[in-house]
């Protein structure tokens, strides 16, 4: 019967493949892989020859929702037709990433069976590099478009990760940079929660082994000069410590009395 592996390759060319991602990725009748560049679908290929790569769905000025439905479609044909399918995604196949979940859901929804194998995503590397641990204050992620496009409140004592930063206000999905004028929207939606001079980080972590993360420290004022690539995720840490509750403190105290 039809299977649907969705599997994570990790963000290092080579160095973060688990061993049961590889082991889909070696065992499957059909292999697609979708990666963030050239470079890795070929190193794929040096493992599976015959790996198709998904980029070809991808064009400028083509609706994003049509490449995904397409990209879809490709993957589920081959599983109806009875084959086991691995489709390798760069990162974590489940972290921003839509086309994994849908093909999974859609499989399921269809009564074929379908997985997803975690990877190394950019988070995980984000918090490696920088030196983070989002346990320490509280961290939230959101993809920058969609945190602009919604009233949300965000906590300016705990961190911030904005992803796709570098395709910011492209909400139809069209083009593969942002105008400078849409990074400045972000600009002055961050200035309600943090000053000017608030350090922020502009972070791409390393994909291939001779390369070094780029760890860009700016004040957030000049963040739409700087130069935003679609690989890059900003990272905005906290302004100020969280403000104590004493009454929960107290609350805690009282409980601990009465357990004596
Ligand atoms: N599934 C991927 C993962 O697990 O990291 C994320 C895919 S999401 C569609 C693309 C976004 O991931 C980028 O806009 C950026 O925010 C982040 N990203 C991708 N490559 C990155 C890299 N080398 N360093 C830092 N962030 C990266």
């Amino acid at each position: 019967p039809g299977h649907l592996a969705c599997v994570g390759l990790g963000m290092l060319l080579g160095g973060h493949l688990a061993p049961r991602a590889r082991a889909y990725l070696e065992q499957a009748d059909v292999v697609f892989v979708a990666a963030s560049d050239a470079v890795v679908e070929l190193w794929v290929q040096s493992i599976r020859a015959d790996a198709r790569s998904l980029q070809p769905y991808y064009a400028e000025g083509k609706p994003r929702r049509q490449t995904y439905r397409e990209m879809i479609e490709a993957m589920l044909a081959e599983v109806r037709a009875g084959r086991r399918v691995c489709a390798a995604f760069y990162g974590h196949p489940g972290v921003f990433a839509q086309v994994p979940h849908d093909a999974i859901a859609q499989a399921r929804a269809e009564g074929l069976a379908a997985v997803m194998e975690p990877g190394v995503s950019a988070e995980a590397c984000l918090y490696a590099d920088l030196g983070i641990d989002p346990g320490r204050w509280g961290c939230q992620h959101y993809e920058a478009t969609q945190f602009l496009l919604y009233q949300r409140r965000i906590d300016p004592t705990a961190h911030l990760v904005l992803w796709q930063v570098g395709v910011v206000g492209d909400a139809a999905c069209r083009r593969y940079a942002s105008t400078r004028a849409h990074r400045q929207l972000l600009v002055d939606r961050l200035l309600a929660d943090y000053p000017p001079e608030h350090e922020v980080v502009v972070y791409e972590a390393a994909t291939l082994p001779i390369a070094t993360p780029r760890m860009e420290r700016l004040p957030l004022s000049r963040l739409a000069g700087a130069e935003l690539s679609m690989q890059s995720t900003l990272v905005v840490p906290p302004a100020r410590p969280p403000v104590p509750d004493p009454a929960m403190r107290a609350l805690f105290a009282r409980l601990d009395a009465d357990s004596d």
